[in-house]
Formats: structure tokens, sequence, C-alpha cells
């Protein structure tokens, strides 16, 4: 399965991925982990990409879909994968595509995991990860960026046909028994 697991910063996108990866035995690719694994080992994109995460800013579509386009080609991913946190924007969901089309392949599932802004807030700032960008202004800014670059990915997905929204309020299992239900379906 291929699955793209999509929601505003502090939906629990990478619990969730985590819970499938476990499950479904789908190893997960998150893009926000690649690159603060890059920050943390100061490699040549970590260096060009540190300000861009700190300030809770988007890294440019080029670097972030030239990344992805390279770790999928791991065998790892041949039969399948959960996104997380990728395409963040309509130029990545189309350079995305694009790649699935070329390899003759298709999307399970965009999962939607839906949370009110005022819950993402407060969750962010109570998880406690020590993420340089979960302080109140960088949330804020998270926030902005999700609303105004990111959620037009959504309408994308509308389209295709693929689009599931979960309902992302509640307990950790609660939200997991969700996904089932829609992957088992
Ligand atoms: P995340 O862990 O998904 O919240 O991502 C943390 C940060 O990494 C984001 O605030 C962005 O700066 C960067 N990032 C992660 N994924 C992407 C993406 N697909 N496009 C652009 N920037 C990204």
């Amino acid at each position: 399965m291929r699955i793209i697991l999509f929601g505003p910063p502090g939906a629990g996108k990478g619990t969730q991925a985590k819970l499938i990866e476990k499950e479904y035995n789908i190893p997960q690719l998150s893009t926000g982990e690649m690159f603060r694994s890059a920050i943390k080992n100061q490699t040549p994109l970590g260096i060009k990409i540190k300000d861009i995460l700190d300030a809770g800013k988007l890294v440019p579509d080029q670097t972030v879909v030239e990344l992805v386009e390279e770790a999928l080609n791991d065998e790892k991913f041949l039969n399948g994968y959960i996104l997380d946190g990728f395409p963040r924007t309509v130029p990545q969901a189309k350079a995305f595509e694009e790649r699935l089309k070329k390899n003759g392949k298709k999307l399970h599932s965009f999962l939607s995991l839906e949370v009110p802004d005022e819950e993402l807030m407060k969750r962010i700032l109570s998880r406690g990860e020590g993420r340089a960008d979960d302080t109140p202004e960088k949330v804020k800014v998270r926030l902005e960026v999700y609303n105004e670059e990111t959620a037009p990915v959504l309408n994308y997905y509308k389209q295709q046909g693929v689009y599931r929204a979960i309902d992302g309020l509640g307990t950790i299992e609660e939200i997991y028994a969700r996904i089932k239900k829609v992957l088992d379906n």
C-alpha cells in the first residue's frame, strides 16, 4: 500500500504513521525527520536548510522533491510506504503523481487527519519533544504556512478520488482505530 498521511502540524501524523508501519509492515518516510537528522549530522543539506526549519517555513520544493525521489528508490519501499509530511505543496503533489505515473503505480489512500487549530497549538506546546520549531511563535508561523501552502493539497487529492477524512480528535488509539477501518476496507 502507498499511503499519504496528511494533516496540519500537531495532528499526530508521525505517531499514527509509526502505528501503521508496525501493524501493516509498511515503512514510513518522514521528510521532517530526514531534515532534522540532516541538521543534527551537519550534512551539506542540513546546513542549507537549518534556518528554514528553525523559522517554521517550508524547504524549497525542488530540494524536497529530489530528496524524496531518491529516498523512495530504496528497495525497502518497493511494496509500499507511508508518507508523513510530504507532499506539502501542490507542486510537490504534482511531482509525486508524475513519479507514480512513470512507475505505473497508484496511491492507495490519502488520509487527512482533521484537527481544529486551537487544539493543534495546545498539543504541540505540550508534547515536549524539544524541537526548535515547537515554540508558540514558530507554531503560529507553521500553522499559517500550512493554511496558505499546504491546505490546497487537500483539494488536489479530493479531485483524485483517494481522499479520506479522519477525525483527528480523541486518544491515539481512537484515532488509529479510525485509520484502520479505512485501510481495512
Ligand atoms: P514535520 O516534522 O513534518 O513537522 O516537518 C518539520 C519541518 O521540516 C517543516 O516545518 C518544514 O520546515 C520542513 N519540511 C518537512 N517536510 C517538508 C516538505 N514536504 N516540504 C517543505 N518543507 C518540509
